[in-house]
């Protein structure tokens, strides 16, 4: 991360300040963040955030100017995956990921960041996502459902996120939770093609112009459908509508659809029936009937956005308390605050690291030795993260969202 000289560069370290690192100077080295960053879970990454607050205060961050130095640096800069464990126990409330995204933004600035990252950054800025999908395809996933466009008047806009709205797999969460809410009697629309990405991600990544656009095109579309009420997919479209849109201009409520859940069931809006058995769920010892006797042993993740970041970590947990058949565990030491990250948040998705240094490998390992049979989830980076690594690994560990799980219960 730092060069052998320890000249300062005091306008580099001015450019970072400016780009959000305000709190650098509180950080007295202490290295409490670094024993519990993930990062520090996998044997073969050596991550000294500590250092990242002192690199920043002397300018010497991501400042190397040896071609192969510099990438070196970037992949380390890159690293970061803003899960905030270390903020939440940093005894000075300094925040690393705000610093490390800081010099992002002007890695960006000057075309140095990750290749991987630069195709969903112009996808994004060309198309409103990730994917490179067309815009009028955005609706796709809905149409055999009849779930019709927000209209002033209804109670909330589902707001399902990029990759719910493409991805053939996340679509399943997509049509289970509009299932369930059709089912509830809840009354709410899409946008469809006028639904852009969030921008999160990208924001978190350093791309803020392409954030801004995103940001400004989502307010624009919400306001003159005369939307009051948005319910989400994604822990991340959660937080940055919740916490980042309102400083620019927007003026709606956001819930995460967990919260939305677990509301309508304590209403009696949904009442969930028995669950005795789950499609494609791998159990070559069991017989059919000892598990139609036994309950599911289902294990749930907290996604740092959701738990860490906002608080959520009851709402999941009481939509599958209420599932019938489902018998609920957690993984020890590593849950609610304490949960591991998935990998898959500020870039990190696109970003391929290579056996052994995967979080989301650590995660799964962690969830089948409780004994679950089901890894529940409630954000579509984590599905995702978890399913490429149960595949890799070859587990017999079922990934589900919570949507998912809720709709094969009614
Ligand atoms: S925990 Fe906070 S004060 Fe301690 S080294 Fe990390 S950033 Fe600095
Ligand atoms: S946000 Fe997470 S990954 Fe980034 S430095 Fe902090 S603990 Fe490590």
């Amino acid at each position: 991360m730092m060069e052998t000289s320890t000249t300062p560069i005091w306008e580099l370290r001015d450019i970072i300040i400016e780009a959000g690192a305000t709190d650098i100077y509180k950080c007295y080295q202490c290295g409490k963040c670094a024993s519990v960053c993930p990062w520090y879970q996998t044997e073969a990454v050596n991550f000294p955030t500590y250092k990242f607050p002192l690199a920043a205060q002397l300018g010497r961050i991501a400042s190397s100017e040896g071609k192969e130095e510099l990438a070196r640096e970037v992949e380390e800069v890159y690293r970061c995956v803003g899960c905030e464990a270390c903020v939440e126990q940093c005894p000075q409330g300094v925040n690393i990921p705000n610093t490390l995204r800081a010099v992002r933004r002007i890695l960006v600035d000057y075309g140095s960041y990750p290749d991987t990252l630069k195709p969903v950054v112009s996808k994004i800025h060309n198309v409103g996502n990730p994917l490179g999908e067309p815009g009028e395809k955005r609706r796709d996933w809905a149409k055999d459902l009849a779930i019709p466009l927000f209209q002033p008047g209804m109670e909330y806009l589902y707001f399902p996120g990029c990759f719910p709205a493409y991805d053939p797999r996340l679509r399943k969460v997509a049509t289970s939770t509009a299932k369930v809410l059709k089912k509830a009697g809840v009354s709410f629309g899409i946008l469809g093609e006028k639904e852009w990405c969030c921008g999160e991600a990208i924001r978190r990544a350093g791309a803020e112009k392409i954030f801004q656009e995103a940001a400004q095109s989502n307010i624009s579309a919400f306001r003159n459908a005369g939307v009051k009420k948005v319910v989400v997919t994604s822990p991340h479209c959660y937080t940055t509508f919740k916490n980042e849109y309102p400083l620019l201009g927007a003026d709606f409520e956001v819930f995460h659809i967990t919260q939305l859940f677990y509301q309508l069931i304590e209403e009696g809006k949904l009442k969930p029936h028995q669950l005795s058995q789950l499609p494609e769920l791998g159990e070559p010892n069991d017989s059919k009937s000892q598990r139609a006797k036994d309950p599911i042993k289902v294990v749930y993740h907290d996604p740092c956005t959701l738990g860490r970041q906002n608080g959520i970590y009851e709402e999941p947990r009481g939509v599958l308390k209420n599932i019938p058949g489902l018998e609920l565990l957690e993984i020890g030491d590593f849950s609610h605050q304490f949960a591991l990250c998935c990998g898959g948040g500020s870039g990190g998705l696109w970003l391929d690291w290579p056996k052994g240094e995967r979080m989301a490998d650590i995660r799964v390992q962690q969830a089948i030795e409780t004994g679950a049979k089901v890894l529940a989830v409630a954000c579509p980076y984590c599905l995702q993260m978890f399913e490429d690594s149960v595949k890799t690994m070859n587990l017999g560990l079922k990934v589900m969202d919570i949507a998912e799980l809720l709709a094969e219960s009614l």
